[in-house]
């Protein structure tokens, strides 16, 4: 068999396996293998990291775009020394993520702006990029999912908001919700329990949580739930968004 023809099954061989990387950089890295007097072991290896390095690539991106999140932000991009009250290490211990492995909880509580957002950003962040499944939304999108699955008779199996590894409710508390619309998000919660780890955003003490989730008692088995197995993040601070302005300049 010609070179040509050995080089032409090659590729075909490649599109049939679906390792587009290594159809791309393969004469590349035949070349440097030759210049290099590579073994054939070293070969095989460059050819492969780089398939799995674009495969997982690829895998990231995708996850990213389908999880809801409102924007990509990691948490080297969080300046701690705009919030010197926030507690650092606390913050920085869940980025290893034990909490995920443990079906923990983590709760952002603050004023608008102080990045509570941004630290359950990062945090999806590094669990999609450690393999793990994603999901963002926030409380009143929730609650229209909980309310049509609920009224098409399906509980919700199935879908990324249940099964997801870790899933992130931002905002709870901006707007009130009514008792059935409170016990749908208990249900949630309950399933969710030690099952797998959710982040929940506030800018509501846990004391006011019951006036705006309307059922005190539902809210009180929500906590209990909720905080069980939990890190709370409480942000007393400034807002970011009004970063360098002064507070004339806001009024
Ligand atoms: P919150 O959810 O608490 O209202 P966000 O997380 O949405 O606030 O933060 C508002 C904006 O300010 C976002 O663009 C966020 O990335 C940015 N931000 C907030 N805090 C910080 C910080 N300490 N360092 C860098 N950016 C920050
Ligand atoms: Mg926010």
């Amino acid at each position: 068999m010609t070179d040509t023809l050995v080089a032409e099954r090659i590729e075909a061989n490649l599109s049939r396996l679906r390792l587009p990387r290594i159809r791309q950089i393969l004469d590349q890295i035949i070349q440097s293998a030759e210049q290099k007097g590579q073994s054939y072991l070293g070969f095989l290896d460059d050819l492969l990291e780089e398939e799995v390095a674009q495969k997982e690539q690829r895998r990231i991106e995708t996850a990213l775009k389908i999880s809801g999140l409102p924007f990509i932000k990691g948490i080297d991009e969080f300046d701690f020394t705009f919030q010197p009250k926030l507690d650092r290490q606390k913050v920085m211990s869940l980025f290893d993520l034990t909490f995920i492995r443990q079906k923990g909880n983590v709760l952002f509580l603050g004023p608008p702006g102080v990045g509570k957002t941004h630290l359950a950003v990062a945090l999806a962040l590094k669990a999609c990029q450690a393999g793990l499944s994603i999901y963002f939304t926030t409380m009143p999108d929730l609650i229209i999912k909980l309310k049509k699955d609920h009224e098409a008779g399906r509980p919700g199996k199935g879908r990324s908001y249940y099964k997801s590894a870790l899933v992130i409710v931002d905002e709870v508390g901006y707007t009130p919700i009514n008792r059935d619309e409170c016990n749908l998000f208990f249900q949630f919660v309950a399933k969710r329990y030690e099952k797998s780890s959710t982040v929940i955003t506030s800018n509501k003490a846990f004391s006011d949580w019951a006036e705006l989730l309307q059922d005190p008692i539902i809210v009180t088995a929500i906590l209990d739930r909720l905080l069980h197995h939990s890190a709370v993040i409480n942000i007393k601070g400034n807002s970011y968004r009004l970063k360098g302005k002064s507070m004339n300049a806001i009024q």
